[in-house]
């Protein structure tokens, strides 16, 4: 059945979980996260579809399902998988994507490996996600494709369907052209880009960065500039860009290009923070605590997170102030990637190394400075840790926004809290509230957590309110009603149902 959207995702939207023999499609345990709001669009239209991969051993199986219906409370919706070999993940994903892609956008050239990558299986993938992407499309829909490992995409879409409004969004930092030009594929990169109706990001300063790259290689047009609302932009923020371009044109096609800040479910945490379920594991967490005050840190394991620098800078507050000791307690959460990725393994390896070490220097039998948590901790419980934590430490050197300080934003249903946030996460635009600290800095990191230490409840107050008062504004409806005027933007086809 032909779908007026398309959402081509890498992931699938469910778990597959087999039940006594046979494959049942399950919504997702945790409804938090980006792929529960990409279905709810589904509930604007007639029928929707979703393209992502699936792992297949032999892509010509016969048994292969290549599209299954689903039902389910976001509504009816075809997922078209393709199949693709554990070679083809491995040179798609794991190599081209997060090996030579994932270090550029987030402006670590020194990680850069483009040795390895294999360009025409990159190609060949994109083209199957375009072609999916085609049969599912009724004339005139809208084709919305996320992310920097489908950048092909778009290209071959605009010529196997001329008539579909694409639109692509990206969910990672975009860099400027001195840094993204390393890339050797750039021009077919930024060419397929120019195929789209709307290109997306989450902030002004990458929808700059992009223009300065597409400007670099082709003949671009600036057709409109507009200033960042005033609540969308602290002007203090390393990443803060006043005036940026909303419009450009390509070789007499006009494309949009937009910053739409990603945000949380504020309604959804805000109801499981407050359930006596929650509350209840949070007094537990500090009664565990005892008396000292607890710094919480949570991210995946990612070099662009910074753990290791932000493990270093707990290690010199330790050092420089011994009356902290036994006072204080970090909880650090790191989410290990578990991509048998080199690059992942060791810094997962430098981080416990770390750890260790501060644990050993400092520790005694009653106090341990620092818990590392390396698996991925349920989100109804990481609220409860929200809520417990005196401090919540997010510093990570490159980050597109960063939804862990939004979401320890929306628990704190006390209104107390403080928020340490590094000036180079998206979200530190709008956050300008928290303690901004620049993570390559050691005087800016140690100073920030000794002063969140000691803040006076009143100014701890004010912080969290003024950032509670941006969280809510920017949550994740004001995102999708963004997208979707985006999506009805210059359409030829009747707009979406208003959900
Ligand atoms: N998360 C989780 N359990 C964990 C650690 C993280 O559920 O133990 C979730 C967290 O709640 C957040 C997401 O993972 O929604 C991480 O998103 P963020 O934008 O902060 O970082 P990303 O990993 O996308 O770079």
């Amino acid at each position: 059945m032909p779908s007026d959207l398309v959402i081509v995702y890498h992931r699938q939207p469910y778990e597959e979980v087999e039940v006594d023999g046979k494959i049942e499609f399950r919504e997702n345990a945790s409804p938090n996260g980006i792929v529960p709001t990409l279905k709810s669009f589904f509930g604007r239209v007639d029928h929707g579809a979703w393209v992502a991969w699936k792992a297949a051993e032999d892509p010509s199986n016969p048994e292969f399902e290549r599209v299954v219906e689903i039902s389910d409370s976001y509504g009816d919706y075809s997922v078209s998988r393709l199949p693709l070999t554990p070679a083809q993940v491995s040179s798609f994903y794991h190599v081209t994507s997060k090996e030579a892609f994932w270090p550029i956008l987030h402006s670590f050239k020194e990680k850069y490996n483009y040795d390895p990558v294999d360009w025409p299986t990159f190609r060949e993938v994109n083209w199957s996600f375009a072609e999916a992407a085609a049969a599912e499309a009724a004339e005139n829909a809208v084709v919305w494709v996320h992310d920097y490992n489908l950048w092909l995409v778009p290209g071959y879409l605009r010529k196997l369907r001329p008539d579909v409004r694409i639109s692509f969004f990206h969910h990672t930092p975009f860099p400027a052209a001195d840094m993204f030009n390393v890339l050797p594929w750039r021009r077919e990169i930024v060419e397929s880009l120019l195929a789209c109706d709307v290109v997306g990001f989450h902030i002004a300063r990458f929808v700059a960065n992009f223009v300065q790259v597409a400007q670099s290689m082709f003949d671009i047009e600036v057709v409109e500039r507009q200033y960042v609302a005033e609540s969308e932009l602290d002007e203090r923020s390393a990443l803060a860009e006043r005036r940026s371009p909303t419009r450009i044109s390509y070789e007499g096609r006009e494309i949009a290009v937009a910053a739409t800040p990603v945000g949380v479910d504020v309604g959804y945490i805000r109801q499981l923070a407050s359930e006596e379920s929650t509350t209840e594991q949070a007094r537990a967490i500090r009664k565990e605590v005892g008396e000292a005050q607890m710094v919480l840190s949570v991210g995946r394991t990612d070099y662009t997170k910074g753990g290791a620098q932000q493990l270093e800078s707990f290690e010199r507050v330790l050092e420089n102030r011994p009356d902290l000791r036994g006072k204080v307690r970090l909880m650090h959460v790191s989410v290990s990637a578990n991509r048998n990725m080199r690059v992942y393994f060791d810094i997962q390896n430098e981080i416990e190394q770390v750890a260790g070490r501060i644990n050993g220097r400092f520790g005694t039998f009653e106090w341990q400075p620092i818990a590392l948590i390396s698996r991925a901790i349920p989100f109804d419980q990481l609220i409860a840790y929200y809520q417990a934590a005196d401090v919540c430490w997010i510093t990570p050197l490159a980050d597109g926004m960063n939804l862990v300080c939004k979401e320890f934003v929306s628990s704190r249903l006390d209104g107390d809290g403080v928020l340490i946030l590094s000036e180079f996460a998206g979200a530190a635009v709008q956050l300008g509230n928290a303690v901004i600290v620049n993570p390559y800095s050691h005087r800016s990191m140690d100073q920030a957590l000794e002063k969140a230490l000691v803040m006076p409840e009143d100014e701890r107050r004010t912080r969290l309110a003024g950032l509670r008062e941006a969280v809510e504004r920017y949550d994740i409806r004001a995102w999708a009603s963004a997208q979707m005027a985006l999506f009805d933007h210059g359409a030829k086809r009747p707009g979406f149902r208003v959900a």
